[in-house]
């Protein structure tokens, strides 16, 4: 079989051919053998964020957004206020879940190149009495720019309200300690940093706290304590569950474990991480970030000057050679993006760079550097 091409991208990512198999079977959704997978599975995450004997695992069919929504509309009751924290594009469907949910909310916002900062949290908790929740994406994939989770979770804390996190597109690489940090939910995915299939999301959450969310949700499927008491009483799905993402989900988590868990794979992606922007800055590219900025995730690149170089035929080109990466998302600057994670490692990256610089002498493109802007204002 013809090798699949690498996916440097947010999500879906590459998988491992183990993953893959599998999935080789057919399940009943009353099946023993997928009702013990599913407990496993659920046990594994919460053992992710150590919040053993605390959180429950409560998964929710569909991808990430699906969690998200179902985090924000049974966390968050028809009377409660959400400040939802900014710098790119899944901090603003936050809010826009919220205009469909109808749950009042007001936003702080960022540069999509900085992190979001808690000096300023802090500041509009103490002023705004209303609010009862923050919510913080952890990495912005829209960037790849990490926010300062722990730091924002202390100054929530301290003023006594309540911290949601989407650590979608970091969940399972960088840590999630729930000893560390107070939160009452995280959502993310399977398709993710745990690198299984697409097809399920799932909120981790403090048990204290959903028990107090009977009737909030506005969906009947995305009702997350709804979903919780089914699954624990009956060990059954309300509804049809993904069986196949879920069986692929669960050896996925069994790699996890065997690459030494949250600091195993978020060493592999750091490594990757580094060749990409090491590779790329040899080939004149730069980046948006600074280093100290950027998550081991997704990396923004600026669009090269040279008149030669078109970002389409740049995509087809490393398309043909078996790499996909991604296009930009910024409203800041014209960008595109390359990931470092999924089942990569220093071959796949480093086949990727030099694919990148086969491809820039194709087009005639001399380097990768971009228009040199006058330096932005702080
Ligand atoms: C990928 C991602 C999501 C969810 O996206 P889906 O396309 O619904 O899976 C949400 N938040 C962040 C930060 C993400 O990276």
């Amino acid at each position: 079989m013809a090798q699949d091409p690498w996916l440097l991208t947010p999500g879906p990512l590459t998988t491992s051919l183990s993953v893959k198999q599998s999935m080789l079977h057919d399940w009943g959704s009353r099946d023993s053998e997928f009702i013990r997978i599913n407990g496993e599975m659920r046990s594994r995450l919460v053992q992710l964020i150590h919040g053993e004997g605390s959180f429950t695992t409560v998964p929710m069919q569909g991808s990430g957004t699906f969690a998200v929504e179902a985090m924000l509309a049974t966390f968050v009751r028809p009377k409660d206020k959400l400040l939802i924290l900014i710098n790119g594009a899944y901090g603003k469907r936050m809010a826009k879940i919220c205009d469909y949910a109808k749950r009042a909310y007001s936003v702080l916002e960022w540069a999509e190149d900085q992190p979001v900062n808690p000096q300023q949290v802090a500041d509009a908790l103490a002023k705004d009495k209303a609010i009862t929740h923050v919510a913080v994406v952890h990495c912005e994939t829209t960037s790849g720019v990490l926010n300062p989770i722990v730091e924002v979770g202390a100054v929530v804390a301290q003023a006594g309200r309540r911290l949601l996190i989407d650590s979608m597109s970091a969940f399972g690489a960088l840590p999630v300690d729930s000893r560390e940090i107070a939160f009452d939910a995280v959502a993310a995915s399977s398709n993710k940093c745990i690198e299984g299939v697409p097809g399920l999301g799932f909120v981790l959450c403090r048990e204290a706290a959903l028990k107090e969310c009977k009737g909030n949700a506005h969906a009947l499927v995305l009702d997350l304590y709804d979903q919780w008491q089914v699954i624990e009483k009956t060990q059954q799905y309300r509804f049809t569950p993904p069986i196949h993402c879920i069986v692929a989900f669960n050896q996925a988590l069994t790699e996890h474990a065997q690459e030494g868990g949250v600091s195993g794979r978020g060493g592999r992606y750091r490594a990757n991480c580094k060749i990409l922007i090491d590779g790329m800055r040899t080939l004149g590219f730069e980046t948006l970030l600074p280093d100290h900025l950027q998550a081991p995730i997704i990396v923004t690149f600026h669009m090269p000057a040279d008149p030669k170089f078109d970002f389409q035929r740049f995509y087809d080109k490393l398309r043909d050679r078996n790499y996909v990466i991604y296009p930009g998302k910024l409203t800041v600057a014209d960008s595109f993006r390359i990931g470092c994670i999924g089942r990569l490692s220093d071959t796949e990256m480093k086949g990727a760079i030099a694919a990148v610089k086969a491809v820039l002498a194709e087009m005639g493109v001399k380097s990768g550097a971009p228009r040199k802007l006058a330096a932005s204002a702080e």
